[in-house]
């Protein structure tokens, strides 16, 4: 279904606000096995995006993607930050200047995103990173039927649980070796928590599709 910028702004806004009611969790993942600063890195970039968002109201839903990844690189810092600003300015140019995003566009923008990520980051899935998440999501997006909103957020979910597992082999995590299994991926989860809110979002504030219900804690403890 075509998507303006009308109704991408309110969906940006309800993923900044997402992502900064989780920063605590998200802090305290990377204080496991990074430096305790994810939360605080996410939690900027999303304030900085939000901030800005009135100003964007005019532009193509494509040209708003860009201006928020440039936002993100701009302020969110870390590993991070160059990651999730190359994913929405990569993600915002494949879109381009058309009026409305449809599914096949994203599909193919969020493909074209993620060859720019895993460059980025000298990384690809597996690696215990935000990839971990994006990529099995993107996977599901391009299956035949459509998938649901709420398999794309199970999805998400299950996605970030399954870092707990993995062996770092990118970023800080990766100096703790197999020390940093049983812990999950910090931006993995914050991936998890922007694909969740977006499928929120679009279910019109269903908040069965809230990722903001795993309890990380228990979902480490059982592993
Ligand atoms: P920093 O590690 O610089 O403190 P953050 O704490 O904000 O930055 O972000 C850490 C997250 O960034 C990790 O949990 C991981 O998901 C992601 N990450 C780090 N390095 C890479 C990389 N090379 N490729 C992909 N993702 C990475
Ligand atoms: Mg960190």
């Amino acid at each position: 279904m075509p998507f303006t910028s009308r109704e991408l702004a309110p969906l940006v806004e309800g993923v900044c606000a997402e992502v900064i009611a989780h920063e605590k969790e998200l802090t305290e993942l990377d204080r496991a096995i990074g430096d305790a600063d994810h939360g605080l890195n996410m939690e900027r970039g999303c304030k900085a995006v939000r901030e800005r968002l009135p100003g964007w109201a005019e532009l193509a839903p494509g040209a708003l993607l860009s201006e928020a990844g440039k936002t993100l690189v701009m302020t969110v810092g870390g590993a991070s930050g160059p990651l999730f600003g190359t994913l929405f300015m990569r993600l915002g140019q494949g879109l381009g200047d058309a009026a409305a995003i449809t599914r096949e566009g994203l599909v193919l923008a969020l493909g074209e995103a993620l060859v720019a990520v895993r460059a980025r980051g000298r990384a690809q899935a597996g690696q215990k990173t935000l990839l971990d998440v994006l990529e099995p999501v993107y996977a599901r997006l391009g299956e035949q039927p459509a998938v649901s909103l709420a398999a794309l957020a199970a999805t998400a979910q299950a996605a970030a649980r399954a870092t707990i597992d993995l062996r770092a082999e990118r970023g800080r995590a990766s100096f703790l070796g197999e020390r940093s299994r049983g812990h999950m991926d910090p931006g993995a989860y914050s991936s998890a928590l922007i694909i969740c809110a977006v499928c929120e979002h679009l279910g019109k504030g269903d908040a069965a599709l809230r990722s903001g219900t795993m309890d990380i804690k228990q979902e480490e403890d059982r592993k």
